[in-house]
């Protein structure tokens, strides 16, 4: 079975390749660029003995040293970079990304999610970008940004980009595109825009808060249910943290709460 992987700099894929050189392995690689040179680092494409010459003890980390950000499997990609180079801003508090985390989507294992670091800090945007997405759900006090690209689902931290249901791996370099260009552009027309700071929680988070006990009782180790919500909204935890559901008193709430994730790809 054939997987890809990527890597979060491309000193990590050359590192990899040069290994798999070394042993006459086969792979392939998918390139960003041109179009997506800002948002991603060459991906490989292996089979199961040269994923295995990568990974090394199967943690991550290849025998030599190189960090993959994980395995999926693989589907040729549905769109290729574009052949332009990507669009340039004056003040680019995006910065670049550096995916860190690929792995299946829970609900449909076609589909993929990803975290990608951010070099730049993309908080002081939000609340332009909520002026204008009023699709989006924004926590001031996070901050986050949450808002779908069709089904995907995007959630916005000030240096993480977190994507549910993505394609493949070119799908998500457009993703991070796309954000990248939201981003700036917002901020070079931030003098023309009134920030909002409006909280508008919208589903899938609320969808999951909606399925919890609510007592905010903390066994899950968040503060409150909205919270757990978010974290299992984003990827970031397992519904079944939520002890009350999986092993106690809520039991009857199991199921809704199961169905829910399972429908926004969130990890149960
Ligand atoms: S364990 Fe469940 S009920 Fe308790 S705070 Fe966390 S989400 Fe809410």
């Amino acid at each position: 079975m054939q997987q890809v992987t990527t890597f979060a700099r491309q000193a990590e894929f050359e590192k990899a390749k040069a290994r798999l050189d070394a042993l006459s392995l086969p792979y392939e690689v998918i390139v960003p660029q041109p179009g997506f040179a800002r948002v991603g680092v060459p991906a490989l494409v292996a089979d199961t003995e040269a994923r295995a010459a990568i990974m090394g003890a199967g943690v991550g980390a290849g025998a030599d040293g190189s960090f993959c950000a994980g395995w999926v499997d693989y589907h040729p990609p549905r769109i290729a970079p574009p052949r332009e180079p990507p669009p340039a801003f004056a003040e680019d508090l995006f910065g670049e990304a550096a995916i860190v985390v690929l792995a299946p989507c829970v609900a449909d294992l076609t589909k993929i999610r990803l975290i990608a670091h951010t070099s730049g800090d993309m908080a002081q945007v939000f609340p332009y970008m909520n002026a204008e997405m009023r699709e989006a759900s924004y926590n001031a006090k996070g901050p986050t940004f949450s808002f779908m690209d069709q089904y995907r689902m995007i959630s916005m931290y000030p240096q993480r980009i977190a994507i549910a249901k993505a394609d493949d791996i070119v799908d998500g370099w457009r993703a991070l595109e796309m954000i990248r260009c939201r981003v700036n552009d917002a901020w070079a027309r931030r003098a023309r825009i009134e920030p909002c700071d409006e909280m508008r929680e919208k589903p899938p988070a609320l969808e999951i808060f909606k399925r919890l006990p609510k007592t905010n009782c903390r066994a899950c180790g968040e503060r409150t249910c909205l919270a757990f919500a978010v974290r299992v909204q984003m990827g970031e935890l397992p519904a079944s943290k939520c002890t009350p559901v999986f092993q106690g008193e809520f039991g009857h709430l199991k199921d809704a709460l199961l169905e829910i994730c399972m429908g926004v790809g969130a990890a149960t």
